[in-house]
């Protein structure tokens, strides 16, 4: 039975870069997968203001979606405002709620900047919010509360370590040796990224750079490549392993002590209305 996938992350091109083969094989196979970015990237160019590259970000992560024949939304944030505060969350039980997902998956509880931090955050509390049917979003025409907290899955921290350095290893990796190309293909459309990473971060080749980054996630578990997730496990958020099951065979678990010092090197960037804002190939 399809099943509906909400990925949410920071920024635009966050998602391509830690989970895009995962969601692409989920979207091939028929579930309805959902992709969300918390800012749409104002803060990602030294070339652009702040409304001209998050426009621009906007249209590439639409982009992106368009190749999985997924939708794309952008939640109205700006790139380093992102707060765990209540009209933040607010805002997110309202888009929760929307979509009504059975999975979601989000940003890394630690990770290297306080945006995806947030995320992570806000997008767990909103899993519970939205099952609240007494929590109040203050929108004037409220979707319903859902019936039940979806699942919630974590993606890898970039680079894939905490704040402390401390490797963070998934619970598992997923294969995505058939998906491989089309995750090439959505971090390609973020154009605007290659020379901002290349003058900021010293990245002379973004697609490289993630090549690398899916060859240390994916030797976890003696894969050529792979993404890693980690179920949260929070009461009283299902523990059934509605994830795993979907990814199926693709699934592998990491060797014991598996350790991997990854030379990643985060560059992010990272807009702005005041509303979820549906961002298709068509309108953008
Ligand atoms: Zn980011």
């Amino acid at each position: 039975m399809s099943k509906t996938i909400l990925v949410v992350h920071a920024h635009p091109d966050d998602i391509e870069f830690l989970c895009a083969g995962t969601v692409a094989a989920l979207a091939r196979a028929g579930h309805n997968v959902v992709l969300a970015t918390m800012s749409a990237g104002d803060c990602g160019s030294a070339a652009h203001d702040a409304h001209e590259i998050a426009r621009m970000r906007v249209g590439e992560a639409a982009n992106a979606a368009a190749l999985i024949n997924s939708r794309y939304f952008y939640l109205g944030f700006k790139d380093m405002s992102i707060f765990s505060d209540h009209p933040s969350r607010q805002r997110v039980t309202e888009f929760i709620r929307a979509i009504r997902p059975d999975i979601v998956l989000t940003s890394s509880p630690e990770d290297y900047m306080p945006d995806h931090e947030a995320t992570s955050a806000l997008v767990r509390d909103a899993c519970f919010s939205a099952a609240l049917p007494n929590y109040v979003t203050g929108e004037a025409n409220p979707a319903a509360s859902i019936p039940e907290i979806p699942a919630l899955y974590f993606m890898d921290p970039l680079g894939g370590v905490d704040r402390n350095g401390v490797e963070v290893i998934p619970d598992f990796v997923v294969d995505i040796e058939s998906t491989f190309d089309l995750k090439i293909a959505m971090l390609m459309e973020h154009k605007s990224q290659r020379d901002w990473l290349r003058i900021r971060h010293g990245l002379e080749n973004y697609i490289s750079n993630m090549q690398k980054w899916t060859r240390d996630r994916g030797a976890l578990a003696g894969l050529r490549i792979g993404e890693g997730f980690r179920r949260y496990k929070g009461h009283p958020y299902p523990q059934d392993p509605r994830l795993e099951e979907l990814v199926g065979k693709a699934l592998h678990r990491p060797f014991p002590n598996a350790t991997v010092a990854s030379e990643v090197v985060a560059g992010d960037s990272v807009s702005s209305d005041t509303k979820a804002e549906e961002a298709t190939t068509e309108n953008t």
